[in-house]
């Protein structure tokens, strides 16, 4: 009965939305050398761009650090799930430390790609952007001087290469897909025997999630996205909804949520990036309830099934306690 005195809210929920394969995977990679070890664990870099899900394994005994010399010599460490340079597990091994690998393997799908190219001889030129960890981790799979960076489509007209005729490009994988499209036509125009992908490298959660927003855009009059500032996957939501025709906000909890930007909306839509929980939505949904009286429904896009095996050292250990 109070709800009368409430406005109505649409509530459109985007998806796929939230955890993708390679986050779950990464988080469980975490808990599992926890359990396997025994606090603390270190992880290098944030095990995913999220503060929620750092948060909650730092209480459970994760030590966070940015670079290894920031790990004792007797202790675990975890790579983050965005992929390190090659000279990272090296210097790891090199100081006998005990570390596993949480890259995506879709990311470490394109570390091998590059290591080809490079093989096969040809320069790439890699579509990403400038200081992200995956773009880092990327360029640490190749010489120094192979590989240049390409952000946007401008940087895409003005690129010269020292040989024009052997050139491959590759991609971050939490791109925009629309943007990205626009920037591999361009340089397939000017260097036509460019090598590349199908397509790009830019991963199924990324366009699935993009896809999903782009389709609740158009209906909404505000779209909030649950992520991070430094979540690129996420950043991304944003400005499709943007480009769908919404207002759109990037928040990492509902407190961040400013009750004036749903003024005279009627119907708002939310998703959540790669990295962030499903809980962080139904707070979201719990915390506009307060103020409105909610009507849920869901926009469903495309059906995700995919799971990513976990490092054989943790694999075996959960399949005998199961
Ligand atoms: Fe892997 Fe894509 Fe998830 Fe990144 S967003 S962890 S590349 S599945």
């Amino acid at each position: 009965l109070h709800g009368e005195s409430k406005p109505p809210l649409q509530l459109l929920l985007a998806a796929p939305r939230g955890f993708c394969a390679g986050v779950d995977r990464a988080i469980k990679i975490v808990e599992l050398a926890l359990e396997q070890h025994g606090a603390p664990v270190y992880v290098r870099h944030e095990i995913v761009h999220n503060r929620f899900v750092v948060d909650s394994l730092k209480a459970k005994g994760a030590i966070f650090v940015e670079e290894l010399d920031e790990v004792p010599d007797d202790a675990h460490v975890v790579f983050s799930a965005h992929g390190v340079p090659k000279s990272v597990p090296q210097n790891a091994q090199d100081r006998g430390l005990a570390y596993l690998d949480a890259t995506c393997p879709l990311v470490s799908k394109v570390h091998r790609q590059a290591e080809r190219q490079v093989e096969a001889g040809r320069h790439i030129v890699f579509v990403g952007h400038k200081g992200h960890p995956e773009v880092v981790g990327t360029f640490g799979q190749v010489p120094a001087g192979t590989m240049s960076l390409v952000e946007t489509a401008e940087d895409a007209r003005n690129f010269q290469p020292d040989d024009p005729e052997n050139l491959s490009f590759l991609t971050q994988t939490t791109l925009s897909v629309d943007d990205t499209a626009e920037i591999v036509q361009i340089l397939q125009e000017r260097f036509p025997s460019i090598v590349g992908p199908k397509g790009e490298d830019i991963c199924y959660a990324t366009s699935n999630r993009q896809e999903s927003v782009k389709a609740i855009a158009n209906r909404c009059q505000l779209v909030i996205v649950i992520g991070a500032p430094n979540s690129s996957n996420s950043l991304r939501l944003v400005e499709v909804a943007k480009r769908g025709g919404a207002q759109s906000y990037l928040v990492q909890r509902a407190s961040e949520i400013n009750l004036s930007w749903l003024d005279g909306v009627t119907t708002m839509g939310l998703t959540a990036g790669a990295s962030a929980p499903e809980i962080l939505v139904r707070e979201i949904v719990d915390h506009l309830g307060r103020f409105f009286d909610v009507k849920e429904e869901q926009v469903t896009t495309a059906e995700e099934s995919i799971i990513f095996k976990l490092p054989r050292e943790l694999a075996n250990e959960t399949s005998g306690a199961a």
